[in-house]
């Protein structure tokens, strides 16, 4: 039975998505070797470094990410960037087919004045900071004012607007970053604003995250009546499912308003960001609505406005995204996920996605070539097997059990380095 070698390009769900359709592909006329690179020492892709860390039962995914890690036609390479320590020829070369998993890491910008201001920050560096990504630990987050505001329409907005908000001893039994516990705990924010440029209709959040929102046990969370209920006019007697089923979920918050926290997030439609003011550092934010313009005092504002791909030499990219068709890229290169739709889609979408893009592989894949293997290339680079990998969620593990945490994140390369050394001679 022929064996096709596969290489995956980023170990993120859409990776692992792919990995896992390989493997339900397979039957009695081929099986696929699998392995797959990753430029941190950590696999689970934004699975680790994006997921709010007061949402652990999202998390739960990676348990179907280990399943596949552990099959014997899998290998792990982490710690390995492709562009850099290999370069995507290399794969092209040595491998059957090479899959794309790359994700979109690099927040987009407003193109406004003030935005390179300090206090003017993307979700894409302060996600990352909070959720311990080794790049951004040292990232500068001043908490020092009362106000926040987040510009964003989308899940992100309001994952960045809730940790922000939350009472940080709430954050105390998650996996957040010590250092942004404690910087929450001395932040001085008590009211944060998510400012969306357009109507309650066409905001991008999904409703089971707004219909979580109440539940925050101290926060209020403040939308206006009004505005809700002009949205369900403007789209009539047959909105959209989803549109439906937000306006619902933000009508009910906002009738059943609590004032009774000190802490407070409100959502302000109809707010299009125009300027970004200060000296050295951000002192409010100008906006544009329909009664003309307005100016929200804050230290801190944070972007989340989507993302774009990082462009990897050898890969063609276009608009923030891979170039492809269907998921084909050229040669024998695919791509899945985020690098191939642009940064939208929950977890879950990423596994139809990927099974679709490897149905068209299977279906181009001829005789496999006998190459050689890509280990011979990396002896000189530290690679983080699957064993290395599970020997740093051991210690990560280990460390958070006396804290009540489900795991106490590494925050530097050294020290996720550290966890794995055993494992290296
Ligand atoms: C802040 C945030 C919160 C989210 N919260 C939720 C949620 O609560 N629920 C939900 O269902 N979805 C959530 N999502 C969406 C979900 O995370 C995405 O659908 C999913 O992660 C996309 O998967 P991906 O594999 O395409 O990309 P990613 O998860 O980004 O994975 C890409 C991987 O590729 C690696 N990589 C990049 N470049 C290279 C290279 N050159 N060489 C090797 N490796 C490389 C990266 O390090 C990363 O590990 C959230 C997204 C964000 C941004």
């Amino acid at each position: 039975m022929p064996t096709y070698k596969v290489a995956i390009v980023g170990a993120g769900p859409a990776g692992y998505f792919a990995a896992q359709a390989l493997n339900n592909s397979a039957d009695n006329d081929r099986s696929f070797a699998i392995d797959m690179f990753e430029r941190l020492p950590t696999p689970w892709g934004l699975v680790r470094s994006g997921v709010a860390p007061d949402h652990p039962k999202i998390k739960t995914v990676s348990k179907v990410f280990e399943k596949i890690a552990t099959g014997e036609n899998f290998r792990l390479f982490a710690n390995v960037e492709i562009g850099k320590d290999l370069s995507v020829e290399q794969l092209q070369d040595r491998y059957d087919a090479v899959i794309i998993a790359t994700g979109t890491s690099l927040g987009k910008n407003l193109g406004i004045i003030g935005e390179n201001l300090r206090g003017s920050l993307s979700a894409a560096s302060f996600v990352p900071w909070y959720n311990a990504h080794p790049e951004f630990s040292g990232v500068d987050v001043p908490m020092d004012s009362d106000t926040a505001v987040v510009i964003g329409g989308g899940n992100v907005a309001m994952d960045v607007a809730r940790m922000l908000a939350l009472e940080p001893k709430e954050l105390d039994p998650t996996d957040t970053a010590d250092h942004a516990i404690e910087a929450f705990k001395k932040s001085a924010i008590r009211k944060v604003y998510i400012a969306i440029r357009r109507g309650a209709e066409h905001a991008a959040f999904t409703s089971p995250e707004l219909r979580d929102l109440p539940k925050l046990e101290h926060t209020n969370v403040i939308i206006n009546e009004d505005e809700i209920n002009a949205a369900i006019a403007r789209v009539g007697d047959s909105p959209e499912k989803d549109v439906k089923s937000n306006l619902d979920a933000m009508l009910h918050i906002a009738q059943n308003q609590k004032t009774e926290h000190d802490r407070t997030i409100e959502f302000l439609f109809f707010h299009t960001p125009k300027e970004i003011q200060g000296n050295n550092q951000v002192e409010g934010v100008v906006f544009s609505t329909p009664n003309g313009e307005v100016t929200i005092k804050s230290g801190l504002v944070v972007t989340a406005i989507g993302y774009n791909a990082i462009d990897i030499p050898g890969i063609p990219f276009e608009n923030g995204k891979v170039v492809n068709s269907d998921g084909r890229v050229n040669g024998n290169m695919y791509v899945v996920g985020w690098a191939k739709r642009g940064p939208s889609g929950v977890i879950g979408t990423n596994k139809s996605d990927a099974a679709a893009v490897i149905e068209l592989l299977n279906q181009d894949l001829s005789e496999p070539k006998n190459k050689n293997d890509i280990a011979e290339l990396l002896k000189d680079k530290k690679v983080v097997t699957q064993k290395d990998w599970e020997a740093i969620n051991a210690a990560e593990i280990a460390a958070g059990e006396p804290l009540s945490k489900p795991r106490r994140k590494g925050i530097t390369w050294d020290q996720l380095m550290a966890h794995a050394e055993i494992y290296f001679f």
